[in-house]
């Protein structure tokens, strides 16, 4: 059996021309565009390829964006002198911390500075507590991306057993969350493995649903996938080859039912999805 391919170029282009015609709408409504100010500490390059492209994408979709780029040995204190400025900034909406953060910096008080209001990653507790209990003010990008890749392609989600493998903050436990909720999208019987789980191999076989989140390539082999199974690869490692996932694509796809690639699945979602909460925010402090 060969699975078929979640594409997640073409799931991002089409739900990226959804969201430009809703920022378009908003536009004409209001007269005011939506702008996302991303902050970038120091020169990491892979990270400075993220805001690129994510700066790319502002464009596309009619989201103004800033760029603001404080050097390496910047202080918390200093960094959280600008974030005071972009809340205070009636024309910035929404606000992204480019992370890993450099060392000398207090990454937690950081997120945690961050209006709520204008928070596209959902970090700040406060959004992660509603994200919890159901009623999201923004959804956390990538677990967003994956649970959109799972109900545009028709997966069933209500009653599967996911397992999520990878216990992160910003993936494996809002994915976890997003699927068990009640409702659209949710309804499932998730299982959340880590470093520590036992016998990781007997769980992911269980799993309707596989989805890998643990950064380390190709560690998802075929013996450890069920016949027939949905496998979600959030991975990206950069190797000398170039990106790879988690799962060991070329294996697992003679026994999965549905495999995302890596580069081409969900990397595209993330981003779109930030585009998503960027206007959800201009349309929130409308309303303040
Ligand atoms: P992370 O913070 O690095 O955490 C890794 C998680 O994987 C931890 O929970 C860890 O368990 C678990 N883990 C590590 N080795 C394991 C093993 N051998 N068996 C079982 N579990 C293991 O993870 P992350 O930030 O979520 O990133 C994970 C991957 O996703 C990375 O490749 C990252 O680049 C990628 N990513 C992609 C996107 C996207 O847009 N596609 C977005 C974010 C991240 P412990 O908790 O026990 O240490």
């Amino acid at each position: 059996m060969t699975a078929t391919i979640l594409d997640g170029k073409i799931l991002a282009e089409q739900i990226r021309a959804e969201i430009a015609a809703d920022v378009a709408k908003f536009v004409h409504q209001t007269g005011v565009t939506p702008c996302l100010a991303a902050v970038l500490v120091g020169e990491d390059p892979g990270s400075q390829v993220y805001v690129r492209n994510k700066e790319k994408a502002c464009a596309k979709a009619g989201i103004t964006s800033q760029l603001h780029r404080p050097p390496a040995e910047t202080t918390t204190d200093e960094l959280l002198a600008l974030i005071d400025r972009l809340n205070r900034d009636p024309a910035v909406h929404g606000i992204l911390v480019q992370s890993p953060l450099p060392k000398q910096i207090d990454e937690l008080r950081v997120l945690e500075a961050v209006n709520p209001l204008k928070d596209v990653d959902a970090f700040h507790p406060e959004n992660v507590g509603r994200i919890v209990q159901g009623r999201p003010r923004f959804m956390p990008c990538t677990p967003y991306g994956v649970q959109q890749m799972l109900l545009r392609n028709n997966i069933p989600i209500a009653g599967a057993n996911v397992v999520v493998v990878g216990r992160s903050d910003i993936v494996g436990k809002p994915m976890a969350i997003l699927l068990m909720q009640r409702g659209k999208g949710g309804d499932a019987t998730v299982t959340v493995c880590h470093s520590r789980t036992r016998d990781l191999p007997a769980v992911t076989r269980s799993a309707d649903i596989l989805i890998v989140a643990i950064g380390r390539p190709k560690f998802i082999t075929a013996n450890m996938v069920k016949p027939g199974a949905v496998v979600i690869d959030v991975g990206m490692n950069r190797l000398e080859t170039g990106l790879a996932g988690d799962v060991d694509f070329e294996g697992v796809k003679e026994v999965a039912g549905h495999i995302t690639p890596v580069p081409g699945g969900v990397g595209l979602l993330t981003v779109t999805m930030l585009l998503h909460n960027t206007l959800t925010a201009a349309r929130l402090q409308r309303e303040v």
